[in-house]
């Protein structure tokens, strides 16, 4: 993918404020400095489009980046820092939740894990949560460069099996780091979004 200019449009605190371009937009869910905002930019090869810090997300907001005038990242805050939650709206409330079941536009949502660890409970329950409404998602391991290459397998392993992930449900490999799975996920990105 070659990428001609990505930009940060707006963050987003309620529906009027979505754009209204139609373009298909790919959502980005994890807990709270799993690597999003890194992710984001190795996607569209900028340094710091995106913003990486290791601040708790604690918003309401969505934030939409466009990538050559074809598609919308929209970055959703990080959960995970306060206890478990029982259901998504306890992850973030209301507009996000209707956000994933109402947007017409929304092509993909990628739930971004760590490849070093387990998934977390509430990475348990949004997984769970987007299969039951059927939405389509795609699991992403991040941070693959942190672990040698003889034990990726394993942990890919675990990942997928906490999840309850079955063979046809779609799962990458990724680092920001090392560039790992950038061009599978254009890819997938590209066919999800019809470019
Ligand atoms: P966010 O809160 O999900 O947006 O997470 P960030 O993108 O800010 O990343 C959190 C921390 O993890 C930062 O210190 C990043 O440099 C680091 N990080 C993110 N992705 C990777 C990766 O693929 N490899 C390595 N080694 N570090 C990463």
């Amino acid at each position: 993918m070659k990428i001609k200019n990505a930009e940060f449009v707006i963050s987003a605190v309620g529906p009027d404020q979505y754009p209204d371009d139609a373009l298909p937009e790919i959502a980005l869910a994890g807990r709270s400095n799993v690597g999003k905002s890194s992710l984001i930019n190795r996607m569209i090869n900028r340094k710091n489009l995106a913003r990486t810090s290791s601040t708790p997300g604690k918003t309401q907001h969505l934030n939409y980046y466009r990538i050559n005038e074809q598609l919308y990242f929209v970055d959703f805050p990080g959960y995970g820092y306060a206890k478990v939650s029982k259901t998504l709206r306890q992850v973030w409330g209301k507009m996000i939740e209707q956000y994933i079941l109402e947007r017409e536009s929304l092509r993909l949502i990628m739930l971004i894990v760590d490849l070093r660890h387990p998934p977390s409970k509430d990475d348990i329950l949004m997984y769970d949560w987007l299969k039951h409404y059927d939405m389509p998602v795609m699991v992403v391991a991040t941070k693959a460069d942190k672990i040698p290459r003889s034990r990726h397998a394993k942990h890919v392993k675990i990942i997928k099996q906490e999840l309850g992930m079955t063979p046809e449900d779609k799962f990458i490999m990724f680092s920001s780091e090392a560039g790992i799975g950038r061009e599978e996920l254009w890819g997938y990105i590209s066919e999800v979004a019809e470019l």
